[in-house]
């Protein structure tokens, strides 16, 4: 219970560092350092240590900024709860081992991809890139303790083989469609997607998955009317949602998509 709580308490700390690369990262004007003193958005005031508890200080403040009361955005205590209980479920699942370590990273490469991406429709570089590089650190050592080096070239072999699939899909899209489908970030996306999951079963659940249920979250933004037909809908939460579902459960998705069409 004990490590339980101080594993929520921790995602709660890193899920209020995802706010602070969230909303400064897309905007090169404030840049990420420690500590960080956040500033709000509307009057620029320093907001204190006491009001910058994750969660507590939203509700406190019942979501407005002390100084000129402006709403604060949900996101922030989103993110927070979303990253604390995601931890918190990797840790029951996974133990405290390597698997739960890597979820974790995953997990906070993933939520600021998918928010920045749902707001400005920009998968930043910089997260893609720390993701490559801690990403290859904890396949190197899984190599190593496992005393198997195709185990690493195997993880960039689907790393690729999956940004060339996402990238082919996306040139046909525009050859087809004659407009946008999919932008280098999701390429870039499948990456980071590939080089984490490391087999081709992943590979293909996570584009069938993301597909689907963007497809039909678009088409039901556009039927809604709150989308039109031709506007862009990001992709990344997708893709970013399907990988977390297949990190946790690749055996049973795999096993039920068999059963499914029937090969077992
Ligand atoms: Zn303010």
């Amino acid at each position: 219970m004990g490590t339980a709580i101080l594993i929520f308490v921790f995602g709660l700390v890193i899920g209020s560092f995802l706010n602070v690369c969230i909303h400064r990262i897309p905007s090169d004007r404030l840049s990420i350092h420690f500590p960080h003193r956040s500033l709000c958005p509307n009057c620029q005031s320093l907001i204190q240590a006491y009001d910058n508890i994750p969660i507590i200080s939203f509700l406190l403040l019942k979501g407005r900024c002390r100084n000129c009361h402006t709403r604060i955005s949900v996101t922030y205590p989103l993110v927070e709860l979303t990253t604390a209980v995601t931890f918190l479920f990797l840790f029951y699942h996974f133990g405290l081992t390597l698997e739960m370590v890597q979820g974790a990273l995953l997990v906070s490469l993933f939520i600021p991809i998918a928010v920045i991406d749902t707001k400005w429709m920009i998968i930043p570089n910089i997260i893609i890139l720390t993701g490559i590089i801690t990403g290859l650190a904890i396949i190197t050592l899984m190599a190593i303790l496992k005393q198997d080096v195709t185990y690493l070239l195997k993880h960039i072999l689907w790393a690729s083989i999956g940004s060339i699939t996402i990238q082919a899909i996306a040139i046909l899209g525009r050859f087809v469609f004659r407009k946008e489908s999919m932008g280098f970030g999701d390429t870039k996306l499948m990456f980071l997607i590939g080089l984490f999951l490391g087999r081709w079963q992943s590979i293909l659940t996570v584009l069938i998955v993301a597909a689907f249920t963007g497809s039909i979250i678009g088409l039901t933004l556009i039927i809604s009317k709150s989308k039109r037909p031709n506007s862009e809908i990001p992709f990344a939460p997708f893709l970013t949602i399907a990988a977390t579902l297949d990190f946790i459960w690749h055996n049973q998705i795999w096993t039920t998509y068999l059963k499914l069409i029937g090969w077992y």
